[in-house]
């Protein structure tokens, strides 16, 4: 058992590394369980080019390590292991195998994570062609054909990025029309290397230890076909990683945790949650930041307004 603390930040992604920099900055002693996967879903991207800054983009993963080593240069303490258990009474514990550490505040940033289809060809050839990572996997694909299946944002930045790549690459959306913004519509229609499969479902990877085709059922017809691709990329959207404050916060329906409205306080006082786990709205690096440095801010107000330790 590690000695009570006054933070404890469960996540480190740019939430939970901001959060980590603010409060060791004001000599609260942050412990940070950042998980086996750390670093948050920036280490599965390609080049950042919105986050301010840096003028001349960067690399997702580059990104975190500045992060981290910012944390770390004011004392930020790091596990790197998953948190197994919570208790959000205080003291809040959180239980890393046979360890627990303890705070009088706790920061939850656990983010959000790939949705997948469900397909049993899809956790069989996870990581032989079936991919959730464009950034970490488009690379292993030159002048091969690939599907990115999704028809948001994601699905049409991964696309637009993987033709850097691939020979060509089919979007395959279950709809005739995409979710994602206009401009990325745009750029994705202008790209020649960029096809779509409309109204199209996967109902099938094939492959035998890697991928080689997959099987799609149009929507309306029902009608089956086979297209050959060397990988197929998951970009369906994200589900947060909540499983650990089930029936112990206030979440929403998606399963997020509720915030009040301009704060990251949740229903149980001293515990604040920043970043993705609580915004399927906003989504960005940025504004995940913006809130662990809110979190932070707040979780210092209220182990102020405890008094003395
Ligand atoms: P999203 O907007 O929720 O889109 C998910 C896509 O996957 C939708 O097209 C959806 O189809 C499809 N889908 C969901 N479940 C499916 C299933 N079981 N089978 C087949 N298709 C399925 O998710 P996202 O693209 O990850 O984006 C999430 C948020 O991040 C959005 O707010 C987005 O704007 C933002 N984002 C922004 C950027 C950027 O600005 N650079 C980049 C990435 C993401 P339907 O359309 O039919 O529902």
């Amino acid at each position: 058992m590690s000695d009570a603390r006054d933070v404890v930040i469960v996540g480190s992604g740019p939430a939970g590394l901001t959060a980590a920099i603010y409060t060791a900055r004001a000599n609260l002693h942050p412990v940070v369980i950042e998980g086996i996967g750390a670093g948050g879903q920036l280490m599965l991207t390609t080049e950042v080019e919105n986050y301010p800054g840096f003028p001349d983009g960067i690399m997702g993963p580059e990104l975190m390590t500045h992060f981290r080593a910012q944390a770390e240069r004011f004392g930020a303490e790091f596990i790197t292991a998953d948190a197994d258990a919570v208790r959000l009474e205080s003291p809040f514990t959180v239980s890393v195998g046979p360890d627990t550490y303890s705070g009088r505040s706790m920061i939850i940033s656990t983010g959000a994570r790939a949705q997948m289809l469900g397909l049993p060809s899809e956790s069989q050839l996870l990581g032989h062609g079936v991919s959730t990572c464009a950034t970490c996997d488009g690379f292993f694909f030159r002048d091969v054909p690939i599907a990115v299946v999704g028809g948001g944002d994601s699905a049409i930045e991964e696309a637009n990025f993987l033709t850097r790549f691939a020979s060509k690459v089919t979007v395959v959306h279950r709809r005739k029309e995409l979710r994602a913004s206009k401009i990325m519509q745009d750029r994705a229609f202008a790209n020649p290397k960029i096809e779509f499969a409309w109204n199209s479902e996967v109902i099938d990877i094939i492959g035998d230890g890697k991928v080689t085709g997959t099987r799609l059922r149009d929507t309306e017809t029902g009608m089956e076909r086979e297209i050959p691709v060397s990988a197929v990329f998951m970009a369906i959207g994200h589900i947060p990683n909540t499983a650990l404050f089930e029936g112990k916060l206030t979440l929403d329906d998606a399963g997020y945790i509720l915030t009040e409205p301009g704060s990251t306080r949740t229903n149980v006082p001293g515990v604040f949650a920043a970043g993705d786990v609580q915004d399927h709205v906003y989504r960005q690096a940025i504004t995940a930041a913006g809130s662990g440095c809110m979190a932070a801010l707040e979780a210092e107000r209220y182990i102020d307004s405890l008094g003395a330790h």
